[in-house]
């Protein structure tokens, strides 16, 4: 074979128009209209080839065309004016100014995910994960946190999604060239390619370059195998998102957590950008970034593996997205075994201690695993979970790693999802904001609880173009897709009758796994035809959705549904479009009515797409779980009942088919009794009155909640900034801190199995308790070794129930007042009973340490 050597000619811009480069560059355009109206009338017929892509728009126009429009003053003028929008955008001053003033606030933070959704043009994502790591991403630029991004580069993406003739869904992965979407190599100084490198089994070395992408502010570090110093098999690695088996996933995450870490470091030296000073991992993926960490620690400061450890924990924050088993991403631990042995050995992290943070070293756990979402929980001081209900869920789930605890104190706690809005909201939403509202601003919310200003005609109006202009996105794409199912010209025909843009439009989209029911809707087909052929109050279904590769179970589900909708009486009224991706998501959201979700409660972490339909008026009709969970208000929406009795944080025990039967009648209820019946009320001007009510109470009071500058303002509030302070103090003095809690923790836990609260007595209180009365409790521990101020003893009191719980639960401390020599001390403290009723009360004894951040942390207690 001939060895072609090809590189791409870029298209050299005439000097007039030379900040269309930057403006195509960085990623702002992609939530900016205006910037991309210019290259769109650039030529509106290329801009439409390349699907609105700006850096393929610019190398496809002749160079012709580039002069003609170097000529055009009033062009030229536009291109200036979007530059210094741009400019004005990158430099402004923004709430973080302001917070960090006010606050000894992160000075940079890295933020790591497997995924990132950006826009469709950069397809480094499969689903909410992704495109949440992007909104976080934007949020931050909008707010001016000072994130960086840290991911892989992915040049065949996700796949994208095609259907055959009988539905079965087909996977395409279209390559993409680097030097034709917005991104740019990072270089040394003297212009060589940066490389990471990482230490593989049997000697071989990984090689990686990065590339970066520019997300308004916010700059992206992207790891990319694809270099010629790897062999064949390693410049694979990096092909595919969630591609390949176990070692192949293991090893591209070991070059996102390590190598990772490695190009923070570059592009700090590089651009002389701050180090950051908390990781963010975003997902378990990233985990091992972690041992990179402990690694420099122990190799660059002289410490030893624990002393590094707590060090690193104090900077690290952990979210976990996912109460799915199959969800969480396990590897055989005779894998890991391999990749960190050897000459793959990290310095100073000996495998023998990596192991354990992976391990599910407890009841009903599965020997010779390596769980990252344990590594990445015991590795972090502070995590969360993504919505209340998740968080709650969560701390039953990763109980096992707290023993001695409630849920209620095991340190995770809930950050709510959210949604970028400027990325989100369709330009009619927005602009009839502005033309209404006054000041507003979409980034915050500023305004919307003026909605009532707008005419309920003229809101009502927009919905309809917003449903239009969906029905004949649905048509085009509906039209491709009959081609390449097998359709001919001449069975076209019916397209053209595809969808009503005055009917009640549901629309329903998101990955395909079970727990999400794709196909919950045809639980009883009959019904469901009856709701969508109904003479007087049709309604249409608009739904898609990718299934992962590898998962015949979803793609079945998907079959089952486009068998369903192929069908020629109800056609016209359900499509299932293939290859959601964001672009879709940005008409569709926009499009419908009301968005449909029905999780298996309480599966759905969060879930967002909700949130976006929302942003643009869009009622929800969900299932009890995730954020709706939590915001649901009985005015914004409907709650499908759900069917699980418990309806607690467990997962259901009842028979799931039983369970689906409930719940799909229940949805049918909803959707002819209530929902149908409230869109087609409709006034003498055509207007549903108590219709669009919802609609004016869903944008002013849910709208601002969903907001993604909402999350990340509370991300840097109470996660980011705490980290910061901790893994400063853990520093500090050649990490005394650090150091003095690596030994503490050692005594802790030798020490702790063999403390006992010896007696516990109490007075002040008489036979007949009163509000208002004081208890004096005293405690006598044997302290194991431990001195007095080492530990914390505690009385934990509240309601106590029948069967001797407490609720409502309170602490109050006892402090040590006499030392009672062999290693014993006397505790005592005194609280007021508040409340009448049965109250109960018991005594422990805690760790107490300064570089803790949660008494629960060591998952070490010992109780009277
Ligand atoms: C928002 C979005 C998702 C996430 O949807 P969920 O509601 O979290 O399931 C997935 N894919 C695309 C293309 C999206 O825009």
């Amino acid at each position: 074979m001939r060895a072609i050597r090809r590189f791409n000619v870029r298209t050299a811009l005439p000097e007039p128009l030379a900040p269309l480069s930057d403006l195509a560059t960085n990623l702002r355009w992609s939530w900016h209209r205006r910037t991309r109206d210019l290259f769109r009338d650039m030529d509106p017929s290329v801009w439409e080839a390349v699907h609105g892509d700006p850096v393929a728009l610019l190398a496809g126009l002749t160079p012709q065309r580039l002069e003609a429009l170097a000529a055009d003053g009033e062009f030229v003028g536009r291109v200036h004016d979007a530059a210094r929008g741009l400019s004005t955008y990158l430099t402004a001053p923004a709430w973080y100014d302001q917070f960090s003033g006010e606050q000894p606030a992160p000075a940079s933070i890295a933020y790591f995910s497997a995924e990132f959704g950006i826009t469709h043009v950069l397809p480094q994502y499969s689903g909410g994960l992704g495109i949440l790591a992007g909104d976080h991403l934007k949020s931050a630029s909008d707010l001016g946190v000072p994130i960086v991004g840290v991911g892989l580069f992915y040049k065949e993406g996700y796949f994208s999604q095609q259907l055959s003739a009988d539905g079965w869904q087909l996977e395409n992965y279209p390559l993409l060239d680097p030097d034709d979407v917005p991104l740019t190599l990072l270089r040394e100084e003297d212009g060589t390619p940066v490389d990471v490198t990482l230490a593989l089994p049997e000697g071989r070395t990984l090689h990686a370059r990065v590339w970066r992408a520019q997300v308004g502010r916010v700059p992206l570090l992207l790891l990319d195998s694809d270099v010629e110093a790897n062999d064949d098999s390693a410049r694979e690695l990096t092909a595919r998102l969630y591609g390949g088996g176990g070692d192949q996933r293991l090893q591209q995450e070991m070059l996102l957590g390590i190598g990772g870490v490695r190009a923070l470091r570059v592009w700090s030296r590089l651009t002389g950008a701050p180090a950051p000073e908390v990781y963010h991992c975003n997902e378990g993926h990233a985990g091992f970034l972690s041992l990179e960490r402990i690694s420099e620690l122990v190799t660059g400061h002289g410490l030893d593996f624990e002393q590094a450890r707590r060090a690193v924990r104090a900077s690290n924050v952990f979210t976990t997205h996912t109460p799915v088993p199959a969800g969480i991403d396990r590897f055989d631990a005779q894998l890991v075994h391999t990749h960190f042995s050897g000459t793959a050995e990290l310095p100073g992290v000996p495998v023998d201690a990596i192991l354990p943070f992976g391990a599910e070293d407890y009841e009903g756990g599965q020997q010779g695993i390596f769980n990252m979402a344990l590594m990445g929980l015991r590795m972090a001081q502070r995590s969360n979970g993504v919505s209340q209900l998740h968080g709650a869920v969560s701390r039953s789930m990763f109980d096992v790693l707290w023993p001695g605890f409630d849920d209620d104190e095991v340190p995770i706690t809930s950050i709510t999802n959210g949604v970028h809005a400027p990325t989100w909201m369709d330009w009619r939403v927005i602009a009839l904001g502005r033309k209404y509202l006054g000041d507003t601003d979409v980034r915050e919310a500023i305004g919307w609880e003026r909605i009532g200003r707008v005419p309920r005609g003229e809101l009502w109006a927009v919905k309809r173009e917003l449903r239009e202009q969906l029905v004949e996105d649905v048509r085009k794409r509906m039209r491709a897709s009959a081609q390449t199912r097998g359709a001919s010209h001449a069975e076209l025909g019916w397209i053209a009758d595809l969808l009503d843009p005055d009917v009640l439009t549901i629309g329903f989209a998101r990955r395909v796994p079970t727990y999400k029911r794709l196909t919950l809707m045809l639980r009883d087909p009959e019904r469901l035809k009856k709701l969508l052929l109904d003479p007087e109050r049709p309604v249409q279904l608009v739904i898609a959705g990718k299934s992962h590769p590898a998962d015949e179970t979803g793609k079945k589900l998907i079959q089952e549904m486009v068998q369903f909708t192929d069908d020629p009486e109800l056609r016209h009224r359900i499509v299932f479009l293939p290859n959601y991706d964001m672009r879709m998501a940005q008409t569709l959201m926009p499009g419908v009515d009301v968005w449909l979700n029905n999780p298996l409660r309480p599966y759905e972490a969060s879930g967002t797409s909700g949130m976006k339909a929302a942003l643009n008026g869009a009622l929800n009709l969900s299932i009890l779980d995730g954020w709706w969970d939590e915001w649901f208000d009985g005015s914004n929406g409907w709650a499908i009942p759900s069917a699980d009795p418990a309806h607690g944080t467990e997962s259901s025990t009842m028979d799931p088919d039983r369970r689906d039967d409930l719940e799909a009648a229940a949805l049918y209820d909803l959707i002819e009794s209530q929902v149908a019946v409230r869109f087609y009320d409709v006034d003498a001007e055509g207007v549903p009155q108590r219709w669009v009510e919802m609609v004016e109470h869903t944008l002013s009071v849910l709208g601002p909640k969903v907001l993604a500058t909402r999350m990340v303002r509370d991300y840097t509030t109470r996660l980011y900034t705490p980290a910061a302070i901790a893994g400063r103090a853990a520093a500090d003095d050649d990490f005394a801190l650090a150091k003095d809690l690596a030994a503490y923790v050692g005594r802790a836990q030798e020490a702790f199995p063999g403390l006992r609260i010896e007696h516990v007595e109490a007075d002040g209180v008489t036979d007949t308790p009163l509000i208002g009365d004081k208890l004096t409790v005293r405690a006598y521990v044997a302290l194991a070794g431990l001195r007095p101020d080492q530990v914390l003893v505690q009385v934990v009191h509240g309601r106590a129930s029948e069967s001797d719980e407490l609720h409502d639960v309170d602490t109050t401390e006892l402090y040590p007042v006499a030392d009672l020599g062999d290693g014993r001390a006397r505790f005592e403290g005194t609280l007021t009973l508040v409340r009448g009723g049965a109250f109960g009360y018991s005594v422990r004894v805690l760790p107490r340490h300064a570089g803790l951040a949660n008494v629960a942390e060591l998952g070490l207690v010992a109780n009277a």
